[in-house]
């Protein structure tokens, strides 16, 4: 952001928000491809799209990390 003009009113709370958002990507319960959250998302409930794959998810948010809904198979992280 190098002029500050058009973002001088944008709030604290959202660009916090935003930059905390961007530090919680997730793997594609999928491919296991690492995906960030979609714009939408809160430090509630995320959501997310595989760029690899198009798979859609949510995840709640707990002390700032997301938990899938769905359970990931960790045991194929190990397996390549
Ligand atoms: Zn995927």
């Amino acid at each position: 952001m190098r002029s500050g003009t058009a973002l001088a009113d944008y709030p604290y709370q959202m660009k916090h928000l935003t930059e905390t958002l961007a530090s919680i990507t997730m793997l594609c319960p999928e491919c296991l491809e690492e995906a960030p959250p979609l714009s939408g998302s809160s430090l509630i409930l995320a959501w997310y799209v595989c760029p690899q794959c198009d798979h859609f998810w949510s995840a709640r948010i707990r002390d700032g990390r997301p938990v899938a809904e769905i359970p990931i198979d960790t045991s194929r992280l190990t397996s390549h």
